[in-house]
């Protein structure tokens, strides 16, 4: 019995065009961060479960059902990373780069894990671009962390992104609206399970998009009622300093996140065009997690923005994919002779930094032409035995069918030319 693979549930393999597409919005993303002095950094694809339980929270849902945890052979306790920024946070603590000079900026691209339910936009292995600004409380950064996603969503060519913003109080007056809100919770006709999300977490019940549980906490109170003086000057002035920066954003008291870590400013990118997963990004400011996992105090605020989701939001505006991938040039020889001069000829054209490439394996005209089609070049070198013998090659433009014989002493400069 012959039995074929698939990629597993909730995952995909990434084909061209859109392989590239995907490229292409990594670095788009990326590039506002890079003009801004974030620098590099790569963490690795797992560590230890611990620290996820204890930066992102075990009252999540990330932590509590959709982590991909193992024991390894050596009994260790790893987890496939669900999110970046508890990995680099780690790093920063590891390496004391925090001892350095302040703030600590740092970006990452790379692919994470959740077991969730999978759906359009859902993906149990899905690929962020992330920032962090580590080491420094200033209400500026947050406006500069945020304005750079914009930038970012811009610079694509994207126009329906909207910004939702909200604080979270801080560790001296998050606790009060809390119990306010577990005294609200608790005189609402709320199921079993939405009761034990309430006793863990009861914030995240503001965010239930279920019409009878949204209905009942549309009166609940709001945490921006309940800052304390420091968080909302704090949040007054990431206000200023956004306006400042051209930036508009939607007040949204009942913004929760689903990671724990999140004090003060907290904000989500929201696309229209993308039904029920409309989140493209999100991120806050994290300033207990270097605590929370064992390192000094150490403020921080940070944004994964979805590559997935963006490559979607694109669609959905009808703009056109970013990259084809395609090459500039494709050589079709016929003979062996013809072969050996064209594979130089190509090699040529790379090394000047146009994108080519040639029909392999001796497929005649036929199919060395369709494959040129295929290709998606814009010219095509013809070269036969006969035309090697008398010095020239055909060179065809692709789109308009035109084709006229080029000496091959100009060839490559004729190609340049051409393409300029
Ligand atoms: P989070 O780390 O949950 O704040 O997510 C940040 C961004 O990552 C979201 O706004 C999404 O664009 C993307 N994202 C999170 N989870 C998934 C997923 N399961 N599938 C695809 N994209 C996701």
């Amino acid at each position: 019995m012959s039995s074929t693979f698939s990629a597993p549930k909730g995952t995909f393999d990434l084909l061209s065009p859109e392989s590239e597409a995907y490229l292409a919005i990594r670095e788009a993303l990326a590039a506002p961060l890079r003009r801004a002095g974030y620098r590099y950094i790569e963490t690795p694809t797992f560590e230890q479960t611990a620290l996820f339980e204890r930066g992102v929270g075990e009252s999540t849902d990330v932590v509590s059902k959709e982590m991909y945890s193992f024991t390894t052979r050596g009994g260790d306790n790893l987890t496939l990373k669900p999110e970046g920024t508890a990995g680099v946070v780690r790093a920063v603590i590891q390496h004391r780069l925090h001892t350095g000079q302040l703030p600590v900026k740092l970006w990452y691209s790379g692919t994470y894990y959740r077991y969730e339910r999978p759906q359009a936009g859902r993906y149990r292995h899905f690929s962020q671009v992330g920032a962090e600004a580590i080491g420094v409380d200033d209400p500026a950064l947050d406006a500069e962390v945020i304005a750079l996603g914009v930038t970012a969503y811009r610079d694509l060519g994207l126009s329906q992104v909207r910004l939702l913003l909200n604080s979270l109080g801080d560790k001296t007056c998050r606790p009060i609206y809390r119990a306010a809100l577990v005294k609200f919770l608790a005189k609402l006709d709320l199921d079993a399970e939405t009761r034990r999300r309430a006793d863990i977490n009861p914030l995240r019940v503001l965010d239930d998009k279920r019409p009878e549980v949204a209905k009942q906490v549309a009166d609940a109170p709001v945490i921006v009622d309940s800052l304390c003086d420091e968080c909302r000057a704090h949040y007054d002035a990431v206000r200023g300093f956004l306006a400042d920066l051209g930036v508009s954003w939607e007040e949204t008291p009942r913004l929760v996140r689903g990671l724990d870590y999140y004090t003060r400013t907290t904000f989500e990118f929201v696309h229209d065009g993308l039904g029920a997963q409309s989140a493209v990004g999100g991120g806050g400011r994290y300033d207990g997690l270097s605590e929370d996992i064992g390192g000094p105090e150490l403020p921080g605020i940070g944004w994964a923005l979805g590559v997935d989701r963006t490559m979607l939001a694109m669609k959905a505006e009808g703009i056109g994919s970013p990259a084809t991938g395609a090459c500039d040039v494709f050589g079709v020889p016929l003979g062996t002779a013809a072969k050996r001069r064209l594979v130089t000829v190509i090699s040529e054209l790379r090394e000047r930094g146009i994108s080519a490439d040639l029909a392999y394996g001796d497929r005649g005209l036929k199919g060395a032409m369709k494959a040129a089609d295929r290709s998606g070049a814009k010219l095509a070198i013809v070269l036969g035995d006969r035309d090697l013998e008398a010095g020239s090659a055909q060179l065809k433009d692709l789109a308009s069918g035109e084709q006229a014989a080029v000496s091959l002493d100009e060839l490559i400069t004729t190609v340049e030319g051409r393409l300029r």
